[in-house]
């Protein structure tokens, strides 16, 4: 089966072509600036260079068009024609309350991701603006709906709710949800497989650390806790997002520097987390690099970040009474053996030493931890896509 996994943003639009009988990406790219001057498309077939075309696409329906003319283009396609396209599937953000696991999009469940929209402002309406351009160019085809937050369903109430009073969940939804559940889901089921034991036997802490950032605490298969809240905002620090912060912190910068709250909220999201904690940069690699040439603010946001997951990874032994595994995903976890060592250092409590060695591996399934080690530390590179075309799959068949 030929999968197109969709994950559409405000102006861009990501894509790969799976063929999910071989689990094998045929074709991915991106499509930017959709709507504003000088977008373009970089498409890649596998196995061959990336192509980038400069050309208009005033929204998302141009650029849904353009991405069905590369995957069928003479040269750089890998399909002859649109009918070879079996099912489409998307990543959609907020799936609130409503949505506990992937499901098959119909006018009907359109409408009630719609009715998230609140709880996602952001993210929401761009991906149902991808949804809608989808069903206008590929009427016929099949399309599934995979939530950010469907896999953190599961959590209790005891760690969903935020202690303010009751009526505002009853009222608003104001609850944690957690994100990146398609990773989380991923890559504790992959921990348990590499290991050979079943998921539904272990405890085990995935700590996403991308860009974006979230720790989750997996529980016999099931997510129990995980750091971000009712927004991507709340836990670690992360690139440009502050994490926690106490709240009061809002309204105390909106009249010391004033501005309004909802600029204090767009530097909490924009403008924090190890940017705006060193003043080097939100990428991992420039900030290692100011810290090894001695740049002491870049060293303290190393640390401080470490040390946030370190205590994350405390919490959530706690909340699972032990832990089994811990395993790094995403761009950091999978690349960035410094941050890695970092956070190693505060496990030892737990009866798991990284061993330096097997560490200098980086985007590869790897145990980190030594042979002696209660607890296994371990690299499993995350795929999101390819969660996304098995669920896609999953329901379509
Ligand atoms: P993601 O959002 O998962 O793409 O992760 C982005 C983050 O991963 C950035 O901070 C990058 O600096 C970091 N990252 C990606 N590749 C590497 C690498 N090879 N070494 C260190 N950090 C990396």
């Amino acid at each position: 089966m030929n999968i197109l996994v969709i994950n559409c943003g405000s102006s861009s639009l990501k894509y790969q072509l799976i063929d999910s009988s071989k689990e094998e990406v045929l074709a991915k790219g991106l499509c930017e600036r959709i709507g504003i001057d000088g977008s373009c498309i970089t498409h890649q077939p596998m196995g061959g260079d990336k192509v980038k075309t400069e050309v208009d696409m005033p929204d998302h329906t141009v650029a849904v068009k353009m991405v069905i003319e590369k995957l069928t283009d003479a040269s750089v396609g890998v399909i002859k024609s649109l009918d070879e396209i079996d099912a489409v599937g998307h990543r959609i953000v907020h799936g609130g309350e409503k949505f506990a696991s992937s499901v098959v999009l119909n006018d009907e469940v359109i409408a009630a991701i719609e009715e998230c929209n609140d709880l996602a402002p952001l993210h929401n309406p761009a991906n149902l603006i991808g949804i809608n351009s989808c069903k206008e160019i590929m009427p016929g085809v099949p399309m599934v709906g995979v939530f950010d937050t469907a896999f953190h369903q599961t959590m209790p109430q005891k760690a969903y709710m935020y202690g303010l009073p009751y009526e505002y969940y009853e009222k608003h939804k104001v609850r944690r949800y957690g994100f990146h559940g398609t990773s989380h889901d991923f890559v504790s089921q992959r921990a348990a497989e590499i290991l050979g034991k079943d998921r539904k036997d272990l405890k085990i802490i995935v700590c996403h650390l991308g860009n974006g950032a979230s720790i989750s605490a997996v529980k016999n298969g099931e997510s129990i806790d995980t750091s971000m809240g009712l927004t991507p905002l709340e836990g670690l620090i992360m690139g440009t997002r502050s994490g926690d912060i106490d709240p009061a912190i809002v309204t105390f910068l909106a009249e010391k520097e004033h501005i309004s709250a909802d600029e204090v909220l767009s530097i909490c999201n924009k403008k924090s987390g190890v940017l705006g904690l060193s003043g080097v940069s939100s990428d991992f690699r420039d900030l290692g690099d100011a810290a090894d040439a001695g740049n002491e603010k870049a060293k303290m946001t190393l640390e401080a970040y470490a040390y946030k997951v370190a205590k994350y990874i405390g919490a959530y032994t706690a909340a699972m009474n032990g832990v089994d595994v811990i395993a790094f995903t995403a761009g950091i976890g999978e690349n960035n053996a410094q941050v890695r060592a970092m956070i190693g250092e505060y496990l030892g409590y737990l009866g798991t030493n990284i061993d330096p060695e097997r560490n200098k591996i980086r985007g590869e399934e790897v145990i980190l931890s030594d042979e002696g080690s209660k607890v296994v530390t371990m690299i499993v590179p995350t795929d999101e896509e390819l969660a996304i075309a098995r669920q896609t799959e999953a329901l379509v068949k």
